[in-house]
């Protein structure tokens, strides 16, 4: 199977990506991580995506399907299956990447928008602290650590990622909105199967809906 996983970010996408492509043994390929493991290594394409990422705004196209084409045809494993998290986010990205899968063999089956009210996502994203020292992932609205700014586990310090802070984050929804939302019309017309769940229920009920909804 072959999926795009559209939704805001603050979504799930990542937590339901990496549910569905283990259960699948499938990769999954989530342009966020890919762009911010570039940011880290101080790679040129990590120089050119940073200050777009801290501002919440969109990584130019052209960067993003540069490094898509790379991962995709370089991803020995995507051929019986992958899930596509956080690409395509523009109607040019989602219309650029048929011809990719057509030169690969392959094309989407289906894409699956996991829906969450706005309130809720502002909360998920910034509440969003992250350990320093394991990487284990807090929440201080939904899952506070015990001792604030602790990790409970390691006692490492718990960092906000940049662009989970209130502004950045008003943007990043705005940007979804203005650009990425649309691409949910435009697959239908492209005649693509595309299921909408609730995402705000727990991971279980969500990552159930899915399935589901992909099966059927
Ligand atoms: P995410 O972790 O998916 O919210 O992505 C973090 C940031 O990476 C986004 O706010 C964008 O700046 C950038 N980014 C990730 N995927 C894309 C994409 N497909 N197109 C443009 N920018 C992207």
């Amino acid at each position: 199977m072959r999926l795009v996983l559209l939704g805001a970010p603050g979504a799930g996408k990542g937590t339901q990506g990496a549910l569905i492509a283990e259960r699948r043994g499938f990769p999954r390929i989530v342009t966020g991580e890919l762009l911010r493991a570039a940011v880290r290594e101080g790679t040129e394409l990590g120089r050119q995506a940073a200050r777009y990422m801290d501002a919440g705004e969109l990584v130019p196209d052209d960067v993003i399907l540069g490094l898509i084409r790379e991962v995709l045809t370089g991803e020995s494993d995507a051929d019986e299956g992958f899930v596509l998290d956080g690409f395509p986010r523009t109607l040019a990205q989602a219309k650029a990447l048929h011809p990719l899968l057509r030169g690969l063999d392959h094309e989407l089956d289906a894409v699956a928008v996991i829906d969450v009210p706005e309130d809720v996502l502002i909360k998920r994203l910034t509440g969003r602290r992250t350990c320093s020292r394991c990487g284990k992932i807090y929440n201080i609205y939904f899952d506070p650590p015990a001792v604030l700014d602790e990790c409970d586990v390691c006692g490492g310090e718990l960092t906000q990622r940049k662009d989970d802070d209130p502004a950045t984050v008003r943007r990043r929804l705005e940007v979804y909105r203005e650009q990425t939302e649309p691409l949910i019309e435009y697959y239908r017309t492209t005649g693509t199967p595309v299921v909408t769940v609730d995402g705000n229920r727990s991971i279980a009920s969500v990552e159930d809906s899915i399935e589901r909804a992909l099966a059927s």
